[in-house]
């Protein structure tokens, strides 16, 4: 089959391709996901849209209640942005253990959001902001909190006409005192995980999002106080792992309550 590979430039170019092609025209952005399924031949795009050189879903800006990352934006440079790491500590935590420095350089936030895997490293942490997904098409532009925004692995709302731009944050008290992300993988540390918590705790309350161990990601608040079985109730009540070739299910369950309790307790 005869392939069209378009490099983008501007963000109307970009909305008027993906606007004609729609399903049939995959974005591709830093590529570290997307390069290793068609090597795989899961995939066989018969439009490729790179949106490398596109300036404007890139950086990070901060406006007075909030802070806009793009959608281009690459892992390391989140990884070295002071704000991130002072006011979002469990994005800069996420960010900072995912893959190797290299794939980091060249992988997205938009493109860890677009995989919409339950083992993306950036997505409990968004859960924890309260974070917005805007998402921009030839119709105009809509945004969608990131708890509506995924609809099982590899599936979210986002219509075939559509492309992530940017992300946006609230939440800007997660500091390294107050919040964090834990992740547990194989013993390769370069791995995608097999359970991980992004968490938050004040005097009130506790917010957990786990990672790896349901279809979607969920956020949970759990108030002081509850016994250690009404804890574990809680727990089992939103994870639904499964066995796979990094872990049992069973595994799987044991390493968030043992989380859960370190962080609760
Ligand atoms: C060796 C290795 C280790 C890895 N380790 C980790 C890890 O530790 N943690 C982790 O979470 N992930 C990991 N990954 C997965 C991947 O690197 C990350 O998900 C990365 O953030 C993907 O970003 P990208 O820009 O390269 O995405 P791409 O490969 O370019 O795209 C991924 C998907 O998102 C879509 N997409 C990208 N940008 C947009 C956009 N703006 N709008 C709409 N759709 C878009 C693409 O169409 C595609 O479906 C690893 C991958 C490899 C190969």
């Amino acid at each position: 089959m005869n392939k069209i590979f378009v490099n983008v430039e501007n963000l109307a170019d970009l909305l008027s391709i993906k606007g004609q092609y729609g399903k049939k025209g995959i974005i591709i952005s830093g590529g570290t996901d997307i390069v290793v399924r068609m090597k795989n031949n899961m995939i066989d795009p018969e439009v490729l849209i790179s949106i490398k050189k596109l300036a404007e879903l890139k950086g990070i800006v901060a406006r007075k209640t909030k802070v806009i990352i793009g959608a281009g934006t690459s892992l390391d440079e989140i990884e070295n942005s002071t704000l991130i790491k002072e006011n979002y500590y469990p994005l800069y935590q996420a960010v900072f253990n995912m893959a190797s420095p290299q794939l980091r350089n060249m992988g997205t936030i938009g493109g860890n959001i677009g995989n919409a895997s339950p083992a993306g490293d950036t997505i409990p942490p968004l859960f924890l902001m309260d974070a917005e997904i805007i998402l921009y098409s030839k119709k105009g532009k809509r945004s969608i909190s990131v708890t509506e925004f995924f609809k099982g692995p590899g599936k979210t709302v986002m219509r075939d006409d559509e492309i992530i731009h940017s992300i946006i944050l609230k939440n800007n008290y997660l500091t390294e005192k107050n919040s964090g992300y834990i992740k547990v993988g194989q013993r390769n540390a370069l791995a995608i995980s097999i359970a991980s918590v992004a968490y938050f705790k004040d005097k009130k309350y506790k917010r957990f999002a786990f990672g790896s161990v349901s279809p979607i990601i969920h956020l949970i608040e759990l108030k002081f106080g509850l016994s250690d079985e009404q804890l574990l109730k809680e727990i089992e009540s939103y994870i639904t792992p499964i066995d796979d070739v990094r872990a049992t299910k069973e595994y799987r369950k044991q390493v968030i309550i043992n989380l859960v309790k370190d962080i609760y307790f």
